[in-house]
């Protein structure tokens, strides 16, 4: 009932204050919820704009100010979960006595849908480029020292580059650094690097500028966006991904998250769609996983397999669908989560309406 009430009316505004020692400065957001991360806070400072976006559910709060003095170019943030509390220090270049934090900017102290607000971009830095199979990469980008970023697990982000004199905008998934890398709660502060599986085509617009980048050039990330909700995550016993060609970036942490998160899970099932054995990413790591982790299983099917292929082939089907989609108990708490090109993904949300899957039970991955 009361998740109703706030559905209709939206959560209460947050608010914000400031208080100072000789050498720092301490901006506190209180933001009356309770369920908040390091995720939740979003902090971009430049020149003498400082900008700290809240995100609470489908909202967004700003504290957006012209510092009155200058500060360092790294801060510090701070959640006190249980209070709903976000401390945001920063460094004074001198140690003055501030009057005044500063002088609103654009939408200052404002509390709008989420939708409503624009992207907003930082500069990150290319820091490497490694082949991943023949046609996709995973980059690595680190955010400036001046950011606070931390995309949530299913979120995606913009990518912008300058392209023959227009700034041109594509969504990328991040995803980890490998299958295994550590996912413990909470995400440690100071996540400087964002990594992503991108696939290069060769007759694109935007992945062949991507892929001239060299290392130290600079791309622009925007604020996260998306609508999965980890949530959807709790308590559940079967998680089934649905995934073709790149469509396997939001699966990665999502599946990572699970495994590491969700003591009541009893099995996650990827079913991993590609034209060729070579177009699949991350296939050792994904084998190495399902051999580590018994709840794990990976299930390869190749639209355009070579004839040694001795494994699944063809494209996504009710059959297949029904074959693999096996609840580990009639009253399993399942999620099935789908990504991949369009007709891919209206296809298998058909095919799985049909096969009486409720909507709670799919999540598709879209821009
Ligand atoms: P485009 O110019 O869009 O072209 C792609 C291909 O289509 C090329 O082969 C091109 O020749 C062909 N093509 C273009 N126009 C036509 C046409 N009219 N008719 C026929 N063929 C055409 N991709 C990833 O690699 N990794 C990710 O993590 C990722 N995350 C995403 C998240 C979201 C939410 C969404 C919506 C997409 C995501 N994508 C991801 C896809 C990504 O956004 C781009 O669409 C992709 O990188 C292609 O961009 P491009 O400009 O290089 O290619
Ligand atoms: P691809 O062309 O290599 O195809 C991979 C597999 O998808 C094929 O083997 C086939 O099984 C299936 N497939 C392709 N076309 C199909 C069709 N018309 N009908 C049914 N099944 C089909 O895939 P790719 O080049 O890696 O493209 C991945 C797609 O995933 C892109 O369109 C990208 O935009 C999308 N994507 C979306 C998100 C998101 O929305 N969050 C994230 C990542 C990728």
């Amino acid at each position: 009932q009361v998740t109703d009430t706030l559905a209709k009316e939206g959560p209460s505004s947050p608010s914000y204050d400031w208080f100072q020692t000789d050498s720092l400065v301490t901006i506190v957001i209180y933001t009356k919820q309770k369920d908040i991360n390091l995720d939740s806070v979003i902090v971009d400072h430049r020149d003498d704009s400082f900008r700290a976006e809240t995100v609470i559910k489908d909202y967004s709060y700003l504290v957006h100010v012209a510092l009155s003095h200058e500060i360092q170019e790294d801060f510090s943030v701070l959640v006190v979960e249980n209070v709903g509390k976000i401390e945001i220090v920063l460094k004074k270049k001198e140690n003055t006595s501030w009057k005044r934090l500063g002088h609103p900017l654009e939408n200052h102290n404002s509390f709008i849908p989420k939708k409503d607000t624009g992207l907003f971009y930082r500069k990150c830095q290319l820091v490497s480029k490694e082949n991943v199979t023949h046609d996709t990469k995973l980059f690595c980008l680190m955010l400036p020292p001046s950011a606070h970023l931390q995309v949530p697990v299913g979120q995606h982000v913009y990518l912008k580059l300058p392209i023959t004199g227009t700034e041109i905008v594509k969504p990328y998934t991040p995803v980890s650094d490998s299958l295994f890398s550590e996912f413990k709660e909470p995400v440690l502060p100071n996540n400087i690097y964002i990594y992503f599986l991108i696939k290069i085509y060769p007759a694109g617009f935007f992945t062949p500028e991507l892929d001239q980048l060299q290392i130290g050039d600079s791309v622009s990330v925007s604020n996260p966006e998306g609508n999965f909700i980890i949530c959807q995550l709790q308590e559940l016993e079967d998680l089934f991904l649905l995934a073709a060609g790149t469509g396997f970036t939001p699966m990665v942490k999502v599946l990572n998250y699970a495994l590491t998160n969700i003591p009541s899970l009893r099995k996650v099932k990827l079913m991993f769609f590609n034209k060729t054995e070579d177009d699949i990413i991350w296939r050792s790591q994904l084998e190495k996983l399902a051999f580590k982790d018994k709840r794990f299983e990976v299930e390869f099917v190749l639209s355009a397999p070579t004839s040694e292929w001795s494994g699944k082939q063809g494209c996504i089907s009710p059959a297949l669908l029904s074959e693999f989609l096996k609840r580990s108990s009639d009253t399993s708490k399942v999620l099935i989560c789908l990504c991949g090109p369009t007709p891919f993904t209206e296809q298998g949300m058909k095919m799985l309406h049909d096969l009486n899957f409720s909507k709670d039970e799919i999540h598709s991955f879209t821009a």
